[in-house]
């Protein structure tokens, strides 16, 4: 039967070779696809939903789609195509929940792995002598991991803001939201990889074994091996959250009061922040989630015409049995700002519904049609050395109204992040996120018209260069290889070498636009 299998294998690889040498193809898709042995199955005719994401801009459709049961199906497909060699022009992207924006998890003419498919073991809680940890497929959602992990009084440390994401997705990024600047973002929190190699290869990887391989995928863009199963590390889980908002006149006391509440270890456990430029009735829509703490002086604080700073705080605990002592330790924490006394908002969530808080706008957003409009979102990582010169630039004059999306605003600690891994980050200990995430709405003309903030994304980025911040693009996009080699700067070398180790024909990723296949 082994033979069998040898002679099955040489015979479509040698086919192929040919198909690929006279261009040979049934209806344009590359037929030894179709003949690869695999328990899951492909895809070849309905396509179109690997050709959309978030961003809702790029088009791209694959040749095929593969649903992966296993492991083996995705090494099995690679390694074909690897096999074919640079003659054939077959590409794999992996997709997660295809959350990106500029088409990164697409692969024009290629195989698109849906990564949501993927079966494999069951999630599993592991304890060891000194950690534990969550062994998931890098297709799972980070949802369901904080539902499996909650079981065992258990959760993941480090989230992105939205858990409607797959592990495979925020690791091949980074993964920021507010507990960033304890417990470092997402890639930092990781224990172990099962990755499958541009060349078809399996691999375990960690910090001790093929460890170059592992801090290559953290923050890799998908570059170097797709994600099959993660071990994320957990720590127990509260089950209540205080949350807390207050608005700020002062950029440079916002920023200044944000960086001393990430600095101490006896602090709020998520921090964050954004800018609120020129907005109606601020406050009034908040009491719907908040309780103001001085109900008369919040009714008569006025928003409108302003640029106002609102830090977004929480901290966790345990129902019954901390109730009393979550609140003298908040209150101690706000006696140390000075914050808009007034706009004060407190509100007792459960840990769940905070953590998975964006998704109650994502589902009203969806029934009103509003989610599948095009998102040309703009996220920046600015050294806090700059960060007000950024402000000066940007907020109120670049930028006039926030009305089409949140604008985020929070600093981050350096020294959470690993320099071993693929992510570009600022060379300074603390850097801010700034996330402009804005909603296009379809055939206005106005400042929510597509090309309307596309100017104002190229503004921001044209001032961020002229001035010589220091920024960087997180979820990078880039056209042209000058780009990316100064988006990497020093590490651009290392970038190169780790795609020649484990992708050397460039198959994995092309929506990233990076590396072209080699012909
Ligand atoms: P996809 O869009 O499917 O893929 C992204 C890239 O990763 C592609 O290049 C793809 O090929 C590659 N990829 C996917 N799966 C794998 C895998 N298993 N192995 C290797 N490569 C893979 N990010 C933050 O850091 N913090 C936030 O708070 C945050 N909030 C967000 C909120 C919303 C509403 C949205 C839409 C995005 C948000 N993001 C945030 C960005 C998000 O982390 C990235 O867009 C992420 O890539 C989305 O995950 P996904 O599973 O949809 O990945």
């Amino acid at each position: 039967q082994t033979n069998m299998l040898s002679i099955r294998s040489f015979m479509i690889l040698f086919l192929s070779c040919i198909a690929v040498r006279m261009n040979l193809c049934f209806t344009g898709i590359p037929f030894s696809l179709r003949m690869l042995y695999i328990n899951g199955h492909f895809e070849f005719e309905k396509v179109e939903f690997a050709a959309r994401d978030f961003g809702n801009r790029y088009q791209y459709y694959p040749a095929a789609i593969l649903h992966p049961s296993s492991v083996s199906d995705i090494a099995m497909t690679i390694k074909h195509i690897w096999k074919m060699g640079p003659g054939s022009e077959l590409t794999v992207a992996a997709r997660g929940h295809g959350h990106s924006l500029h088409g990164q998890a697409q692969a024009h003419r290629g195989v698109v792995i849906n990564m949501e498919s993927l079966q494999g073991p069951q999630m599993q809680v592991v304890h060891t002598r000194s950690f534990t940890y969550i062994d998931v497929s890098g297709g799972e959602l980070w949802i369901n991991i904080l539902q499996e992990s909650l079981k065992y009084g258990l959760t993941p440390k480090s989230w992105t803001d939205y858990l409607h994401l797959t592990v495979g997705g925020t690791l091949s990024n980074a993964g920021i939201s507010g507990q960033a600047f304890r417990h470092g973002p997402q890639i930092s929190n990781v224990h172990q990889l099962e990755v499958v190699t541009g060349k078809g290869d399996v691999v375990n990887c960690s910090k001790e074994q093929n460890s170059d391989l592992f801090y290559s995928v953290l923050g890799g863009l998908g570059q170097f091996g797709i994600i099959t199963r993660a071990k994320i590390l957990l720590e127990p889980a509260p089950t209540m959250v205080k949350w807390i908002r207050v608005l700020y006149f002062d950029f440079t006391t916002f920023t200044r009061e944000q960086e001393l509440l990430i600095s101490g270890e006896n602090t709020f456990d998520y921090i964050e922040g954004f800018v609120i430029i020129n907005r109606t009735g601020l406050l009034n829509n908040w009491r719907s989630s908040f309780d103001p703490q001085d109900p008369v002086q919040a009714s008569q604080f006025k928003s409108e015409g302003k640029i106002l700073y609102c830090l977004e705080l929480a901290k966790y605990f345990h129902h019954n049995k901390d109730n009393n002592n979550v609140d003298l330790e908040i209150k101690r924490l706000l006696s140390r700002l000075s914050y808009i006394p007034s706009t004060l908002f407190i509100s007792e969530v459960t840990y769940v519904e905070f953590l998975d808080r964006v998704q109650v706008s994502a589902v009203k957003l969806q029934s009103k049609g509003l989610w599948e409009v095009p998102h040309p979102w703009l996220n920046l990582l600015i050294p806090k050395s700059k960060i007000k010169e950024f402000a000066e630039g940007v907020f109120g004059n670049i930028l006039k109204e926030t009305s089409n999306g949140p604008v985020l605003i929070y600093p981050v600690n350096k020294s959470k992040w690993d320099n071993r891994t693929s992510v570009v980050i600022p060379e300074e200990d603390i850097f801010y996120l700034v996330a402009f995430l804005t909603s296009a709405v379809p055939w206005s003309r106005g400042n929510d018209s597509l090309e309307y903030i596309l100017t104002q994304n190229t503004r921001i980025l044209d001032f961020c260069k002229t001035a010589n911040l220091g920024a960087k693009q997180y979820l990078p996009h880039y056209t042209t290889r000058k780009e990316w080699q100064a988006h990497f700067g020093p590490m651009w070398e290392t970038y190169v070498e780790r795609k020649r180790a484990y992708d050397p024909l460039a198959i994995l990723a092309p929506g990233q636009r990076i590396f072209k296949k080699a012909k």
